[in-house]
Protein backbone atom coordinates (compact mmCIF):
# COMPACT_ATOMS: atom_id res chain seq x y z
CA UNK A 1 0.00 0.00 0.00
CA UNK A 2 1.76 3.33 -1.11
CA UNK A 3 2.01 5.58 2.00
CA UNK A 4 -0.89 7.53 3.90
CA UNK A 5 -1.09 10.75 3.30
CA UNK A 6 -0.06 13.56 6.01
CA UNK A 7 -3.68 14.67 5.63
CA UNK A 8 -5.47 11.19 6.21
CA UNK A 9 -3.24 10.19 8.70
CA UNK A 10 -4.11 14.03 10.76
CA UNK A 11 -8.19 12.72 10.18
CA UNK A 12 -7.94 9.53 11.35
CA UNK A 13 -5.74 10.59 14.61
CA UNK A 14 -6.81 8.80 17.34
CA UNK A 15 -9.04 6.39 15.26
CA UNK A 16 -8.42 2.86 15.68
CA UNK A 17 -5.75 2.74 18.37
CA UNK A 18 -7.79 1.23 20.92
CA UNK A 19 -5.81 -2.56 21.43
CA UNK A 20 -8.12 -3.15 24.81
CA UNK A 21 -11.66 -3.25 23.59
CA UNK A 22 -10.78 -2.18 19.64
CA UNK A 23 -12.99 0.93 20.07
CA UNK A 24 -12.93 2.79 16.57
CA UNK A 25 -12.46 6.57 18.44
CA UNK A 26 -10.36 6.39 21.25
CA UNK A 27 -11.28 6.79 25.11
CA UNK A 28 -10.67 10.33 26.16
CA UNK A 29 -8.76 10.53 29.24
CA UNK A 30 -9.77 12.79 31.79
CA UNK A 31 -7.70 11.72 34.80
CA UNK A 32 -5.45 13.96 35.98
CA UNK A 33 -3.05 11.70 37.08
CA UNK A 34 -1.09 8.24 36.10
CA UNK A 35 0.09 5.73 38.32
CA UNK A 36 4.13 4.94 37.91
CA UNK A 37 5.09 1.48 36.65
CA UNK A 38 7.50 1.41 40.11
CA UNK A 39 9.31 3.91 42.23
CA UNK A 40 11.45 6.09 40.02
CA UNK A 41 9.58 4.64 36.42
CA UNK A 42 7.02 6.51 35.34
CA UNK A 43 5.22 5.55 31.95
CA UNK A 44 4.56 8.06 29.16
CA UNK A 45 2.30 9.89 31.06
CA UNK A 46 2.69 10.77 34.73
CA UNK A 47 0.55 14.44 35.14
CA UNK A 48 -2.07 15.87 32.79
CA UNK A 49 -1.05 19.20 33.27
CA UNK A 50 2.41 17.96 31.54
CA UNK A 51 1.15 15.70 28.95
CA UNK A 52 -2.10 13.53 28.81
CA UNK A 53 -2.71 10.97 25.43
CA UNK A 54 -6.12 12.77 24.48
CA UNK A 55 -4.62 16.41 23.93
CA UNK A 56 -1.60 14.45 22.43
CA UNK A 57 -4.11 13.09 19.57
CA UNK A 58 -5.28 16.46 18.49
CA UNK A 59 -1.40 17.85 18.69
CA UNK A 60 -0.29 15.03 16.29
CA UNK A 61 -3.58 16.04 14.03
CA UNK A 62 -2.19 20.16 13.79
CA UNK A 63 1.50 18.93 13.32
CA UNK A 64 0.72 16.81 10.83
CA UNK A 65 -1.97 18.94 8.79
CA UNK A 66 0.49 22.09 9.37
CA UNK A 67 3.35 19.84 8.37
CA UNK A 68 5.36 21.02 12.03
CA UNK A 69 8.05 18.89 14.09
CA UNK A 70 5.32 18.60 17.10
CA UNK A 71 2.21 20.66 18.40
CA UNK A 72 1.41 21.39 21.60
CA UNK A 73 -2.60 22.23 23.08
CA UNK A 74 -3.08 24.96 25.04
CA UNK A 75 -6.26 26.34 26.39
CA UNK A 76 -7.65 28.55 24.51
CA UNK A 77 -6.06 30.69 21.16
CA UNK A 78 -4.53 33.31 23.84
CA UNK A 79 -2.95 30.59 25.69
CA UNK A 80 -0.91 29.87 22.49
CA UNK A 81 -0.04 33.26 21.71
CA UNK A 82 1.41 33.77 25.55
CA UNK A 83 2.97 29.67 25.64
CA UNK A 84 4.79 30.69 22.53
CA UNK A 85 6.50 34.41 23.32
CA UNK A 86 7.59 32.90 26.75
CA UNK A 87 8.91 30.22 24.93
CA UNK A 88 10.69 32.36 22.06
CA UNK A 89 12.14 35.54 23.86
CA UNK A 90 13.53 37.17 26.70
CA UNK A 91 12.29 39.85 28.61
CA UNK A 92 12.73 43.30 27.23
CA UNK A 93 13.24 41.78 23.64
CA UNK A 94 11.75 43.83 20.59
CA UNK A 95 8.80 42.26 19.00
CA UNK A 96 6.89 43.50 15.46
CA UNK A 97 3.40 42.75 15.42
CA UNK A 98 1.72 43.69 12.80
CA UNK A 99 -1.00 46.29 14.05
CA UNK A 100 -4.36 45.37 12.76
CA UNK A 101 -4.22 41.68 14.00
CA UNK A 102 -7.20 39.75 16.12
CA UNK A 103 -8.24 42.47 19.07
CA UNK A 104 -7.00 40.42 21.92
CA UNK A 105 -3.78 39.91 20.43
CA UNK A 106 -3.12 43.26 20.61
CA UNK A 107 -4.75 43.84 23.78
CA UNK A 108 -1.86 41.45 24.73
CA UNK A 109 1.01 43.01 23.23
CA UNK A 110 -0.44 46.27 24.12
CA UNK A 111 0.00 45.78 27.47
CA UNK A 112 2.91 43.48 27.68
CA UNK A 113 4.81 46.72 26.26
CA UNK A 114 3.42 49.46 28.22
CA UNK A 115 4.31 47.11 31.31
CA UNK A 116 7.63 47.19 30.19
CA UNK A 117 7.85 43.25 29.30
CA UNK A 118 8.42 43.28 25.76
CA UNK A 119 9.31 46.21 23.61
CA UNK A 120 6.66 46.53 20.76
CA UNK A 121 6.39 48.01 17.33
CA UNK A 122 3.35 47.83 15.75
CA UNK A 123 4.27 47.37 11.81
CA UNK A 124 1.98 47.62 8.53
CA UNK A 125 3.08 44.35 6.92
CA UNK A 126 1.04 44.31 4.14
CA UNK A 127 3.37 47.15 3.26
CA UNK A 128 6.50 45.09 2.16
CA UNK A 129 8.75 47.70 1.71
CA UNK A 130 8.17 49.93 4.75
CA UNK A 131 7.96 46.33 6.81
CA UNK A 132 11.02 45.30 5.71
CA UNK A 133 12.56 48.48 6.35
CA UNK A 134 11.51 48.97 9.73
CA UNK A 135 12.44 44.87 10.99
CA UNK A 136 16.07 45.86 9.22
CA UNK A 137 15.95 49.19 11.44
CA UNK A 138 14.28 48.12 14.77
CA UNK A 139 16.36 44.42 14.42
CA UNK A 140 13.63 42.97 16.61
CA UNK A 141 13.73 39.45 18.35
CA UNK A 142 10.07 38.28 16.86
CA UNK A 143 7.47 39.21 14.30
CA UNK A 144 4.29 38.31 14.56
CA UNK A 145 2.18 37.73 11.19
CA UNK A 146 -1.32 37.76 10.99
CA UNK A 147 -2.53 37.76 7.36
CA UNK A 148 -5.11 37.42 6.13
CA UNK A 149 -5.53 40.24 9.05
CA UNK A 150 -8.59 40.55 11.26
CA UNK A 151 -10.85 42.36 9.97
CA UNK A 152 -9.09 44.27 6.97
CA UNK A 153 -8.42 40.89 4.92
CA UNK A 154 -5.06 42.64 4.20
CA UNK A 155 -2.23 40.08 2.66
CA UNK A 156 1.26 39.95 4.18
CA UNK A 157 3.78 39.06 2.10
CA UNK A 158 4.76 36.54 4.60
CA UNK A 159 7.81 34.86 2.72
CA UNK A 160 9.36 38.72 2.22
CA UNK A 161 8.72 39.24 5.61
CA UNK A 162 10.43 35.94 7.03
CA UNK A 163 13.20 36.53 4.83
CA UNK A 164 13.63 39.89 6.61
CA UNK A 165 13.10 38.81 9.95
CA UNK A 166 15.62 36.18 9.91
CA UNK A 167 18.30 37.92 8.49
CA UNK A 168 17.20 40.57 11.55
CA UNK A 169 17.65 37.62 13.57
CA UNK A 170 14.59 37.78 14.55
CA UNK A 171 12.29 34.46 14.81
CA UNK A 172 8.52 34.43 12.83
CA UNK A 173 5.41 33.22 14.25
CA UNK A 174 2.39 33.04 11.95
CA UNK A 175 -1.24 33.45 13.43
CA UNK A 176 -2.87 30.88 11.05
CA UNK A 177 -6.25 30.85 12.77
CA UNK A 178 -8.07 32.83 9.73
CA UNK A 179 -6.68 30.48 6.70
CA UNK A 180 -6.65 27.04 8.78
CA UNK A 181 -3.63 24.72 7.76
CA UNK A 182 -5.55 23.68 4.26
CA UNK A 183 -5.84 27.48 3.04
CA UNK A 184 -2.04 28.63 4.16
CA UNK A 185 1.52 26.70 4.71
CA UNK A 186 3.32 29.11 6.65
CA UNK A 187 6.30 26.81 7.61
CA UNK A 188 6.93 26.42 3.98
CA UNK A 189 6.66 30.41 3.49
CA UNK A 190 9.15 30.89 6.06
CA UNK A 191 7.44 30.66 9.63
CA UNK A 192 9.43 29.16 12.95
CA UNK A 193 6.44 28.93 14.78
CA UNK A 194 2.29 28.71 13.86
CA UNK A 195 -0.60 29.33 16.43
CA UNK A 196 -3.50 28.75 15.70
CA UNK A 197 -7.14 29.82 18.34
CA UNK A 198 -8.31 26.06 17.48
CA UNK A 199 -11.60 27.66 18.38
CA UNK A 200 -12.30 27.96 14.72
CA UNK A 201 -12.04 26.46 11.95
CA UNK A 202 -10.12 23.61 13.83
CA UNK A 203 -12.80 22.42 16.21
CA UNK A 204 -15.27 24.17 13.68
CA UNK A 205 -18.44 24.07 15.65
CA UNK A 206 -18.64 26.74 18.23
CA UNK A 207 -18.13 24.52 21.30
CA UNK A 208 -14.74 24.68 22.40
CA UNK A 209 -12.24 27.17 23.47
CA UNK A 210 -8.53 25.96 22.59
CA UNK A 211 -5.22 26.86 21.06
CA UNK A 212 -1.92 25.45 19.54
CA UNK A 213 1.36 25.63 19.28
CA UNK A 214 3.23 24.22 16.58
CA UNK A 215 6.77 24.34 15.97
CA UNK A 216 9.40 23.75 12.77
CA UNK A 217 12.41 22.39 15.02
CA UNK A 218 11.88 19.49 17.73
CA UNK A 219 13.88 22.05 20.10
CA UNK A 220 11.60 24.58 19.49
CA UNK A 221 8.52 21.97 20.39
CA UNK A 222 10.81 21.36 23.48
CA UNK A 223 10.52 25.04 24.32
CA UNK A 224 6.77 25.59 23.88
CA UNK A 225 6.05 22.04 25.82
CA UNK A 226 8.22 23.34 28.71
CA UNK A 227 6.65 26.29 28.67
CA UNK A 228 3.21 25.31 28.71
CA UNK A 229 3.83 23.04 31.58
CA UNK A 230 5.63 25.71 33.56
CA UNK A 231 3.02 28.51 33.06
CA UNK A 232 -0.32 25.60 33.49
CA UNK A 233 -1.23 26.69 30.10
CA UNK A 234 -2.79 22.78 28.07
CA UNK A 235 -5.56 22.18 27.24
CA UNK A 236 -8.19 20.19 28.82
CA UNK A 237 -8.67 16.54 27.62
CA UNK A 238 -12.31 17.05 26.68
CA UNK A 239 -11.76 20.60 24.86
CA UNK A 240 -9.22 18.26 22.93
CA UNK A 241 -11.06 15.92 22.27
CA UNK A 242 -13.67 18.17 20.31
CA UNK A 243 -10.89 19.27 18.49
CA UNK A 244 -9.96 16.32 16.96
CA UNK A 245 -13.36 15.40 16.09
CA UNK A 246 -13.81 18.98 14.18
CA UNK A 247 -10.74 18.37 12.63
CA UNK A 248 -11.99 14.98 11.36
CA UNK A 249 -14.42 17.25 8.91
CA UNK A 250 -12.18 19.87 8.81
CA UNK A 251 -11.42 19.38 5.21
CA UNK A 252 -15.02 18.91 3.91
CA UNK A 253 -16.19 22.07 6.11
CA UNK A 254 -13.09 24.29 4.22
CA UNK A 255 -14.20 23.51 1.31
CA UNK A 256 -18.07 24.67 1.59
CA UNK A 257 -17.16 27.29 3.94
CA UNK A 258 -14.94 28.88 1.12
CA UNK A 259 -17.57 27.99 -1.91
CA UNK A 260 -19.94 30.12 -0.02
CA UNK A 261 -17.97 33.05 0.83
CA UNK A 262 -17.47 33.37 -2.72
CA UNK A 263 -20.98 34.02 -3.54
CA UNK A 264 -21.48 35.72 -0.11
CA UNK A 265 -19.32 38.38 -1.72
CA UNK A 266 -20.29 38.95 -4.90
CA UNK A 267 -23.67 39.59 -3.27
CA UNK A 268 -21.84 42.00 -1.08
CA UNK A 269 -19.86 43.83 -4.02
CA UNK A 270 -23.08 44.10 -6.07
CA UNK A 271 -25.15 45.73 -3.34
CA UNK A 272 -25.47 49.90 -3.19
CA UNK A 273 -25.76 49.53 0.63
CA UNK A 274 -22.10 48.29 1.08
CA UNK A 275 -19.45 50.79 0.05
CA UNK A 276 -16.23 48.18 0.02
CA UNK A 277 -16.04 44.78 0.34
CA UNK A 278 -12.80 43.17 1.48
CA UNK A 279 -12.18 39.73 0.10
CA UNK A 280 -8.69 38.60 -1.07
CA UNK A 281 -10.41 36.46 -3.78
CA UNK A 282 -11.75 39.89 -5.89
CA UNK A 283 -9.29 40.84 -8.45
CA UNK A 284 -9.14 44.46 -7.21
CA UNK A 285 -8.49 43.24 -3.96
CA UNK A 286 -5.01 44.88 -3.44
CA UNK A 287 -3.72 41.65 -2.18
CA UNK A 288 -5.40 39.70 -4.36
CA UNK A 289 -1.96 38.40 -6.12
CA UNK A 290 0.41 37.67 -3.34
CA UNK A 291 -3.25 36.02 -1.99
CA UNK A 292 -3.60 33.68 -5.05
CA UNK A 293 0.37 32.63 -4.87
CA UNK A 294 0.88 32.02 -0.80
CA UNK A 295 -2.45 30.82 0.13
CA UNK A 296 -4.08 27.40 -1.30
CA UNK A 297 -7.58 29.22 -1.84
CA UNK A 298 -9.29 32.97 -0.42
CA UNK A 299 -10.92 31.68 2.66
CA UNK A 300 -14.20 32.10 4.28
CA UNK A 301 -14.22 35.49 6.18
CA UNK A 302 -14.76 38.63 4.52
CA UNK A 303 -15.79 42.25 5.84
CA UNK A 304 -17.47 45.12 4.60
CA UNK A 305 -18.37 48.69 4.78
CA UNK A 306 -21.68 50.00 4.84
CA UNK A 307 -22.65 53.11 3.26
CA UNK A 308 -23.85 55.16 6.65
CA UNK A 309 -21.69 53.82 9.33
CA UNK A 310 -22.48 52.88 12.78
CA UNK A 311 -26.31 53.20 12.17
CA UNK A 312 -26.14 51.15 9.26
CA UNK A 313 -24.35 49.06 10.87
CA UNK A 314 -27.15 48.89 13.38
CA UNK A 315 -30.21 48.32 11.15
CA UNK A 316 -28.36 45.82 9.06
CA UNK A 317 -27.17 43.62 12.33
CA UNK A 318 -31.34 43.82 13.06
CA UNK A 319 -32.39 42.80 9.66
CA UNK A 320 -30.22 39.46 10.22
CA UNK A 321 -32.09 36.26 11.19
CA UNK A 322 -29.73 33.65 10.20
CA UNK A 323 -26.31 35.20 10.77
CA UNK A 324 -26.06 35.40 14.64
CA UNK A 325 -24.20 38.67 15.85
CA UNK A 326 -21.41 37.37 17.56
CA UNK A 327 -17.95 37.15 18.12
CA UNK A 328 -15.90 34.20 17.29
CA UNK A 329 -15.83 32.31 13.76
CA UNK A 330 -15.01 29.28 11.68
CA UNK A 331 -17.80 27.64 12.98
CA UNK A 332 -20.93 25.30 11.05
CA UNK A 333 -22.88 28.63 11.63
CA UNK A 334 -22.85 31.97 10.28
CA UNK A 335 -21.63 34.94 11.75
CA UNK A 336 -22.30 38.40 11.71
CA UNK A 337 -20.07 40.90 14.30
CA UNK A 338 -19.00 45.00 14.50
CA UNK A 339 -15.30 44.82 15.06
CA UNK A 340 -15.44 48.72 16.44
CA UNK A 341 -17.61 47.23 18.92
CA UNK A 342 -16.99 44.04 19.90
CA UNK A 343 -13.85 41.75 18.28
CA UNK A 344 -11.62 45.18 18.02
CA UNK A 345 -13.04 47.49 21.00
CA UNK A 346 -10.35 46.65 22.77
CA UNK A 347 -8.48 48.71 20.84
CA UNK A 348 -8.16 52.75 21.55
CA UNK A 349 -9.89 54.64 18.86
CA UNK A 350 -6.73 55.90 17.68
CA UNK A 351 -5.55 52.39 17.32
CA UNK A 352 -8.71 51.37 15.68
CA UNK A 353 -8.38 54.52 13.29
CA UNK A 354 -4.69 53.85 12.03
CA UNK A 355 -5.65 50.17 11.05
CA UNK A 356 -8.83 51.19 9.19
CA UNK A 357 -11.34 50.13 11.05
CA UNK A 358 -14.50 52.41 10.59
CA UNK A 359 -17.79 52.42 12.25
CA UNK A 360 -19.71 51.10 9.51
CA UNK A 361 -17.58 48.03 8.99
CA UNK A 362 -19.19 44.39 9.46
CA UNK A 363 -17.63 41.07 9.33
CA UNK A 364 -18.47 38.00 8.29
CA UNK A 365 -17.74 34.52 9.13
CA UNK A 366 -19.77 32.25 6.12
CA UNK A 367 -20.66 29.32 7.56
CA UNK A 368 -21.66 26.25 5.97
CA UNK A 369 -25.07 26.28 5.71
CA UNK A 370 -27.12 26.41 1.98
CA UNK A 371 -25.63 29.60 0.59
CA UNK A 372 -28.83 30.42 -1.20
CA UNK A 373 -30.40 30.99 2.55
CA UNK A 374 -27.31 32.90 3.86
CA UNK A 375 -27.73 35.06 0.63
CA UNK A 376 -31.60 35.71 1.69
CA UNK A 377 -30.74 36.96 4.94
CA UNK A 378 -27.83 39.31 4.01
CA UNK A 379 -29.86 40.53 1.68
CA UNK A 380 -32.63 41.37 4.23
CA UNK A 381 -30.28 43.09 6.44
CA UNK A 382 -28.55 45.08 3.85
CA UNK A 383 -32.34 45.97 2.95
CA UNK A 384 -32.74 47.62 6.34
CA UNK A 385 -29.01 49.33 5.54
CA UNK A 386 -29.96 53.16 5.14
CA UNK A 387 -27.36 53.21 2.40
CA UNK A 388 -29.93 50.52 0.78
CA UNK A 389 -32.56 52.67 0.78
CA UNK A 390 -30.92 56.26 -0.39
CA UNK A 391 -29.49 53.86 -3.53
CA UNK A 392 -33.14 52.94 -4.46
CA UNK A 393 -34.28 56.26 -4.15
CA UNK A 394 -31.42 57.96 -5.97
CA UNK A 395 -30.54 54.90 -8.21
CA UNK A 396 -26.77 55.87 -8.39
CA UNK A 397 -24.71 54.55 -11.07
CA UNK A 398 -22.75 51.67 -11.23
CA UNK A 399 -19.40 54.10 -12.02
CA UNK A 400 -19.91 55.48 -8.55
CA UNK A 401 -20.57 52.43 -6.84
CA UNK A 402 -17.06 50.77 -8.27
CA UNK A 403 -15.18 54.02 -7.27
CA UNK A 404 -16.86 53.34 -3.44
CA UNK A 405 -15.43 50.17 -3.51
CA UNK A 406 -12.14 51.06 -4.65
CA UNK A 407 -11.62 53.36 -1.80
N1 LIG B 1 -6.08 34.77 16.72
C1 LIG B 1 -7.10 35.13 15.94
C2 LIG B 1 -6.85 35.46 14.49
C3 LIG B 1 -8.39 35.21 16.47
O1 LIG B 1 -9.40 35.59 15.68
C4 LIG B 1 -8.60 34.89 17.83
C5 LIG B 1 -9.94 34.98 18.43
O2 LIG B 1 -10.87 35.46 17.85
C6 LIG B 1 -7.50 34.53 18.61
C7 LIG B 1 -6.26 34.46 18.03
C8 LIG B 1 -7.65 34.22 20.07
O3 LIG B 1 -8.24 32.95 20.23
P1 LIG B 1 -9.10 32.50 21.51
O4 LIG B 1 -10.34 33.31 21.51
O5 LIG B 1 -9.30 31.05 21.29
O6 LIG B 1 -8.27 32.80 22.72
Amino acid sequence: MPEISPLTRALRAGIDVDTQHGAVVAPIYLSSTFTFERLGEPREYDYTRTSNPTRDDAAEAVALLEGGAGATIVATGMAATTTALFALVEPGATIVVSKDCYGGTWRLFDRFGRNGQFRVVWAELSDTDAATELIRSEQPALVWIETPSNPLLRITDHRAIADAAHEAGAVVVTDNTFLTPLGQRPFELGADVVVHSATKYLNGHSDVVAGVVVAKTPETHAQVRFWANTLGTGGAPFDAYLVTRGIRTLDVRWQRHQENARVVAELLRDHPAVARVNYPGFEDHPGHALAAQQQLGFGAMLSFDLVGGRDAAARFAQGLELFGLAVSLGGTESLACHPATMTHASLTQEARDLAGIGDGLIRLSIGIEPVEDLVADLRAGLERAPGALWGRVSARPRAWRRSARAR
